[in-house]
């Protein structure tokens, strides 16, 4: 399949200027997958209502089919279709927060949405991204789509066309080409079908700003804890993700500590790289030191996370050696996504 790769000005949702949007959602309509902007990663988008569509998307992306699509919708009225009802946590929530980072998962009415794209649940993760393509591209398609990001699995997540292109080139219709995204790390899901409800994947919202919005939250103890007995309720947590081909670790004690790690893999032989920030970027020598954004805002390492371990692919090392990250505010999101890309190996001063 040779895949179109579409320009489209991000600040416009008006048709006229964005005709590849109408091509776009034309596609979406004839159950062919496409690729586009969100304010957090690339989606890969496909109609949430066909089965074949989705099996474009899980065969695109490699990824199991045990794993829940997000289904992503332009307008708040479109959830009466799938959603049994939407409690009045959820409605503070969605007032709050969409469009906007935010998964919720809802109750689901059974037989309109493909099986495939729910894993077989009777729940369903939904999402208003607050991108104008995105949102022009749903309604024009006229459909609930489903779109997971638009990676190979358990590859980093894409937050630009070319990465996308890096993964998926020659397995999808479209890329519509909107530029970088924003937050950079994936939408916040959370559990609105309990009582109080759980936070099931840290992401662009944070806890802090939930709870100023609808009271106590809870984080999945599977999220935090490893063992088998709390395996993580989002089916997709359990997986290892977000991954470079390096062997990545996450390094808790000073700097000066991990340098020394660096320099005992140098005498080894290995071509060692450090994924540090700003601040500290030549505080380090190593074979690559890339600066992830700047210690001092966490919104700018979420922005930069997914590239920068993309360019320590590029740049051929053979281990990283990482700094970890505070877990307030968008930082938990960065330590959840940081924890998987590394299969969870911490070394401890
Ligand atoms: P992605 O599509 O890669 O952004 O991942 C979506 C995340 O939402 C995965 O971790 C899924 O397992 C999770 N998810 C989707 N639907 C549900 C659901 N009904 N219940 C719990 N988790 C879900
Ligand atoms: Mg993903």
């Amino acid at each position: 399949m040779n895949t179109k790769v579409w320009k489209v000005d991000k600040y416009v949702d008006k048709l006229e200027s964005n005709p590849h949007i109408v091509d776009a959602a034309q596609f979406l309509r004839e159950n062919e997958v496409v690729a586009l902007p969100t304010e957090t990663v690339y989606g890969l988008g496909g109609n949430a209502e066909s089965d074949a569509a989705v099996a474009k998307i899980f065969a695109a992306k490699g990824r199991p089919g045990d794993n829940p699509l997000i289904i992503h919708i332009a307008d708040k009225s479109q959830l009466d279709r799938f959603v049994t009802e939407v409690p009045a946590k959820a409605e503070a929530l969605i007032a709050a927060f969409w469009p906007g980072p935010l998964t919720i998962i809802f109750k689901m009415k059974p037989g309109v949405l493909s099986e495939k794209a729910t894993a077989g649940l009777d729940t369903v993760a939904v999402r208003m991204p607050d991108h104008p393509v995105a949102l022009a591209l749903f309604k024009q398609s006229g459909l609930p789509i489903a779109a997971p990001s638009a990676n190979s699995s358990g590859k980093p997540s894409p937050t630009t066309a070319a990465h996308v292109m890096d993964d998926l080139n020659g397995k999808i219709a479209a890329v519509l080409d909107g530029g970088a995204t924003g937050v950079g790390v994936e939408s916040t899901v959370v559990d609105c079908t309990e009582e109080v409800p759980v936070i099931l994947r840290p992401g662009g919202v944070s806890r802090e700003q939930l709870e100023a919005a609808i009271g106590e939250v809870l984080v999945d103890p599977g999220l935090t804890n490893v063992k088998e007995a709390t395996r993580p309720k989002a089916p997709g947590m359990k997986y290892r993700h977000y991954a470079p081909n390096a062997p990545l670790y996450l390094v808790s004690g000073t700097r000066g500590f991990l340098q020394s790690l660096v320099a005992e893999k140098q005498r080894e032989g290995l071509r060692v790289g450090v994924l540090t920030t700003e601040e500290y970027q030549d505080e380090f020598t190593a074979d690559v030191v890339l600066a992830c954004g700047s210690r001092a805002q966490l919104e700018t390492v979420a922005a930069a996370l997914y590239d920068t371990l993309r360019k320590f692919n590029q740049m051929e090392v053979e281990i990283i050696f990482s700094e970890i990250f505070p877990t307030s505010g968008v930082g938990l999101a960065i330590m959840n996504r940081l924890q998987k890309a590394a299969g969870n190996k911490v070394i401890t001063e």
